[in-house]
């Protein structure tokens, strides 16, 4: 049994203490770390109702901006691995630290500056022969898209393809919270993604498009047809330069009508901006303000019903350099979500990979000192792991995958 310490105690954070509760037999004990402590108790309570078999579990408190804070909670604490879950603000200061108390990292999202709505993954990879030097293993982006979408890659490249082509990560919502606008994760996070160009990879380069630009209907299993989006998405960067045979590579994203209008409506009021205006003699950044009205991602779970389903459509040669083509897919419901933990699939879908991953790295299964996408580690023992812990996946083989429509 392994310490491990999770940063964050947001929809995501929820969830992955929740399923690291449920394996006593490889965590434990855990500690929940945020920036506001009584959050963190929260989760800890309704943990130790839920999962009676739970391990011990502390709370505190960090501000994960600051390297000395996080110094200070990991030497209090001494764990294994952190798991981050916090925002991608804090993956930097966090990284840090795990180096400065020699503490193993894993984490769902890369990093992103503050000032500027603009992410990839240079500044984590450049940590790659500091964390290969200390001997300790850092694990990226390891929630679903990016997660279970390199995981899915790399097992369609192990077991069915001898060279993929053309790679097109598609992700729908179809669940239903009843309300006119909300954001299924950070709100802050989530309008600052979806509001920049769009961006794939086409013959060796990226493309740029405007924001959600290209768009058109795919049909999902138990779902059906739904107008999905092109945006550019974090894992696209890691897995064109680990499958350097794939000529084309896309994300999709499903959005209504209504969610669209409000997001026009924000942008065009300046309420999606991200820079400090003054209010009242007071600084304020409007995309911040707007996150504290809008309604909390965590209270979404209680009404919300339908499913997500988010997987990875590939074309190429099998591995007799015959034409295939694949899908591979999970759908999760939010109703079944929030049953086991009180969140939605949005959050349920985040948190479960990272304590898979989290769970491989602690039994072995992914240990590699330096800085590691997923898709560079062996995906059965954690596409075995991801199913039987609720997130079971299903392929297609030989289907019509409908992306060379768009
Ligand atoms: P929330 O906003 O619900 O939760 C974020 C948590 O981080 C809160 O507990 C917050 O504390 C804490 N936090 C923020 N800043 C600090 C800080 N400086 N120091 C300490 N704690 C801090 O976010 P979600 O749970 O929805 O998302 C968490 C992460 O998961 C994000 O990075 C998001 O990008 C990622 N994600 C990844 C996905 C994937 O598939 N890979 C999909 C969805 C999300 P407090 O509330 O007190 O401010």
């Amino acid at each position: 049994m392994a310490k491990v310490v999770i940063i964050g105690a947001g929809g995501v954070g929820t969830v992955v203490a929740h399923k690291c509760a449920q394996h006593p037999e490889v965590f434990g004990p855990i500690v929940i770390a945020s920036r506001t402590k009584s959050k963190c108790d929260a989760v800890a309570d309704s943990i130790r109702k839920a999962v009676p078999q739970a391990p011990e579990i502390y709370t505190d408190r960090v501000d994960a901006d600051s390297v000395p804070e996080l110094v200070e909670l990991l030497n209090r604490h001494k764990p294994v691995l952190v798991i981050n879950v916090a925002l991608p603000y804090q993956d930097l200061t966090i990284m840090d630290a795990c180096l400065e108390c020699g503490v193993n990292y894993l984490d769902t999202a890369n990093y992103e500056p503050k000032d500027e709505a603009h992410f990839e993954y240079s500044w984590q990879w450049a940590y790659r022969e500091r964390f290969e030097k200390a001997g300790l293993t850092a694990i990226l982006g390891c929630g679903f898209d990016p997660g279970v979408s390199g995981v899915f890659t790399a097992y369609a490249a192990k077991h069915h393809f001898s060279e993929m082509e053309y790679l097109d990560i598609v992700d729908c919502n179809a669940g239903d919270h009843g309300k006119a606008f909300a954001t299924n994760f950070n709100p802050e996070i989530n309008i600052r993604e979806i509001t920049q160009n769009g961006r794939y990879w086409q013959d060796g380069k990226w493309v740029t498009t405007g924001p959600l630009e290209i768009h058109g209907s795919l049909t999902y299993p138990r779902i059906g047809a739904r107008e999905s989006y092109l945006l550019y998405h974090e894992e696209l960067e890691s897995l064109v330069q680990n499958y350097p045979t794939i000529k084309r590579a896309r994300f999709w994203m499903t959005f209504g009508q209504e969610y669209l209008t409000h997001l026009r409506v924000i942008q065009n009021i300046g309420m999606a901006r991200i820079d400090e205006v003054d209010y009242n003699g007071t600084k304020i950044v409007p995309l911040q303000f707007l996150k504290a009205v809008l309604p909390n991602p965590q209270d979404l779970g209680e009404n919300y019903h339908g499913e997500t389903s988010i997987g990875c459509r590939i074309s190429g040669k099998d591995k007799n350099g015959n034409p295939l083509t694949y899908y591979i897919y999970n759908n999760c419901s939010h109703e079944a979500a929030y049953r086991e933990t009180g969140m939605q699939a949005v959050s349920y879908t985040t948190g479960v990979p990272a304590m898979v991953g989290a769970m491989m790295f602690l039994t072995g299964e992914w240990v590699k000192p330096g800085v590691h996408n997923v898709e560079e580690f062996n995906p059965d023992p954690f596409l075995q792991q991801l199913a039987t812990d609720g997130l079971p996946w299903e392929e297609i083989i030989g289907g019509d995958l409908e992306v060379d429509k768009l």
